[in-house]
C-alpha cells in the first residue's frame, strides 16, 4: 500500500489517456471518477473494524474480481439512474445509457485496478501481501518495490501526476473559443 495521495497519483496515472478520448469536461469527469475509485479497495480497513471475522485488510476488495464486479454494479446503477443527468452535464457529447454504462464501468475499474497495482508494488510493508488474482491464483503476489510511506511515491508522485494532467489537458485541449463565441453571437 501507498497512502491516499499515492493511490490518487496511481489513479491519475491510469486515467491520463482519457484526455485524448473526449472533450475537456467529459475527460475531467472520467479522470475524477478514476481517481475517486482508486481509493475504494481500502474500504476494507473500515469493514474490518465492523466485521473483524469476515473481512481483513488486503483481502477480497484488493482483487481484480472484486474491482470488476463492483465497477459493473456501479456502471449498471449509474446508467439506470443518472443517464439523463450525465448526458446534460457532458453537453455536446451525447451519452445514452449504454455509453454511460461503459464510461462509468471503465473509469471505476481503472481506478480499482490502479489501487491493486499500487498495493502490489508496495505490500507487504505494514500489512499482509495481496492476492490480486484470487480466486484463480491464490498465491500472494508481492513485488514490493515501494515503501508505503515513501514521500517520493506519495506527495511527490501526486504532484508529478497533477502537473502531467495539467500539461496533457492544455496541450490536447487548447482553450476552446467556439462555445463563448457562439454564446456571444446568439446573445
Ligand atoms: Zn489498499
Amino acid at each position: 500500500m501507498v497512502d491516499i495521495m499515492g493511490h490518487l497519483a496511481f489513479g491519475l496515472l491510469f486515467a491520463i489517456p482519457a484526455w485524448f478520448r473526449w472533450r475537456k469536461r467529459v475527460s475531467a469527469s472520467f479522470v475524477s471518477l478514476t481517481a475517486v475509485f482508486a481509493l475504494v479497495p481500502d474500504i476494507d480497513i473500515w469493514l474490518a473494524t465492523w466485521f473483524p471475522w469476515e473481512v481483513h485488510h488486503h483481502g477480497v476488495t484488493h482483487t481484480i474480481v472484486f474491482v470488476v464486479a463492483a465497477s459493473l454494479v456501479v456502471g449498471v446503477v449509474t446508467a439506470a439512474a443518472f443517464t439523463n443527468v450525465l448526458d446534460d452535464w457532458f453537453g455536446r457529447d451525447r451519452f445514452d445509457s449504454r455509453d454511460v454504462f461503459g464510461f462509468v464501468t471503465v473509469a471505476t475499474a481503472l481506478g480499482g485496478v490502479s489501487h491493486v497495482f499500487a498495493d502490489t508494488l508496495s505490500a507487504p510493508d505494514i500489512s499482509t501481501p495481496i492476492e490480486p488474482f484470487w480466486p484463480f491464483i491464490t498465491e500472494p503476489f508481492p513485488v514490493d518495490v515501494i515503501y508505503y510511506d515513501d514521500p517520493l511515491w506519495n506527495v511527490g508522485f501526486l504532484a508529478v501526476m497533477l502537473v502531467a494532467h495539467l500539461i496533457v489537458a492544455s496541450v490536447v485541449h487548447p482553450v476552446d473559443r467556439s462555445e463563448p463565441l457562439r454564446g456571444q453571437e446568439s446573445g
